[in-house]
């Protein structure tokens, strides 16, 4: 409870220290940001990354030797894989249905010329390339690049492995358990840091905002946000009341030192540790379960992403003057699903995936550049999103289980 106020108050006291410089000292900001904001903030970043590679292999590992029984295994797959289709395509579509009400494109003049000038910062990866990768050609290579997926497929198999030899291979088997607790010991250490990280990150993040540029972006990010909002109420407070049984309040509660985590690094992938932990020490989440649906989600499901790409659609088509047709909407529902899988959980990847989506139904996607001023914020708070929705998934997934575990069966 400390530390989650301490943090609380280092976001508040990091977004008011940011907004003072960015509005009456921004020659002091600048310094400042250099040599102390930006530093210290990607030192907390780089390290709880550090932790991400080790804490997801040993734990899935780990997990996986728990679960033992590939059957069991495809089934909370199965089941996870299909919270996170149904909750992205929901969040798509009250994003989109949020946006053609409110028309954030059609307020005011925006200018279209400045978006000329854009150039693509890359290549959204193809579906076929994604799937591919999935396998390795070389595990450590993958632990090297941090390939989430194929760091994943990897672990799963040297799970099963340790389930089928642990008579046989106990070093192998207490090796992994301890690797993890040593990792999950190290998430403590280094969240000692978080109040400074969270600071500097935030003030940073706001010193560095253009408010100019906001005025007539406001109801582009006032639409995301409300969406945002609506989407971690309803859909993730109704699944942890349906699906987990379990008290909203209480979730949120536990959960919130997680979701500022992930806004102020707005790296899902960078939130993992926390989030695992989390789950697993207060949520009670099982361990097999939690270490295979949240790095899974953190990898594949980010809603909050979804989010900003069916309100940007929706704002470019409106901006530029294109109406969309039934059809053209649901294509964007399904593209935007494709490209939230695909979006790696770093910061601002969202954006450059969203030129798949505008792509899909023709849409200019130099208009991107006309969002990508207010991107930083919006970025922050729907990483928040995005963890939160993987958490909700292990939490149901875990009650869902209760009825197949048998007395015997071991599933921590
Ligand atoms: N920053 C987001 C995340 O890590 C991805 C994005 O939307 O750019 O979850």
């Amino acid at each position: 409870m400390k530390q989650t106020r301490n943090i609380l108050l280092a976001l508040l006291f990091g977004a008011i220290v940011g907004l003072a410089l960015n509005l009456f000292a921004p020659h002091l900001f600048t310094p400042l940001n250099q040599y102390v904001f930006d530093p210290v903030g990607k030192l907390f970043i780089k390290l709880i990354k550090m932790l991400v590679v080790p804490i997801v292999f040993f734990s899935i590992a780990l997990g996986a030797a728990g679960i033992g029984d590939p059957k069991k295994l495809g089934r909370i797959g199965g089941k996870a894989i299909s919270f996170f289709l149904v909750t992205t395509a929901l969040a798509i579509m009250l994003a989109m249905a949020l946006a053609l009400v409110l028309s954030p494109g059609k307020v005011g003049s925006i200018d279209t010329a400045a978006s000329q000038a854009y150039e693509p910062k890359g290549e959204p990866p193809s579906v076929v390339d994604t799937f591919l990768n999935i396998v390795p050609d070389n595990p450590i290579q993958a632990m090297v690049n941090g390939d989430m997926l194929a760091i994943i497929f990897f672990a799963v198999l040297v799970g099963f492995a340790l389930a089928m030899l642990r008579e046989k291979s106990p070093t192998f088997y207490n090796f992994i358990e301890e690797g993890n607790n040593i990792m999950l010991y190290l998430v403590t250490v280094v969240m000692k840091t978080a109040p400074y990280g969270t600071f500097a990150l935030i003030a940073s993040a706001i010193g560095k905002q253009g408010f100019d540029a906001m005025g007539k972006m406001a109801l582009y990010m006032v639409t995301i946000l409300i969406a945002l909002f609506l989407h971690t109420v309803i859909v993730y407070g109704g699944a942890v009341k349906l699906l987990a049984k379990k008290s909203p309040v209480w979730f949120f509660k536990n959960f919130f030192p997680v979701m500022t985590i992930g806004f102020s690094t707005s790296s899902s992938s960078a939130s993992l540790p926390v989030a695992m932990k989390t789950a697993q020490e207060k949520l009670g989440v099982p361990r097999s379960i939690s270490s295979f649906v949240q790095p899974l989600g953190a990898t594949i499901n980010m809603d909050g992403t979804a989010i900003m790409q069916g309100v940007a659609t929706i704002f470019i088509a409106q901006v530029y003057g294109v109406t969309l047709t039934f059809e053209q909407l649901i294509m964007v529902v399904l593209t935007a699903v494709l490209a939230s899988i695909g979006t790696a959980g770093v910061p601002g990847v969202g954006l450059i995936m969203l030129a798949m989506v505008l792509d899909q139904v023709n849409l200019p996607v130099e208009g991107i550049a006309l969002i990508m001023g207010v991107d930083r914020l919006l970025d922050m708070t729907r990483t928040a999103v995005n963890i939160t929705g993987d958490a909700v998934c292990a939490l149901a997934v875990a009650e869902s289980e209760k009825k197949h575990s048998s007395p015997n069966e071991k599933i921590a």
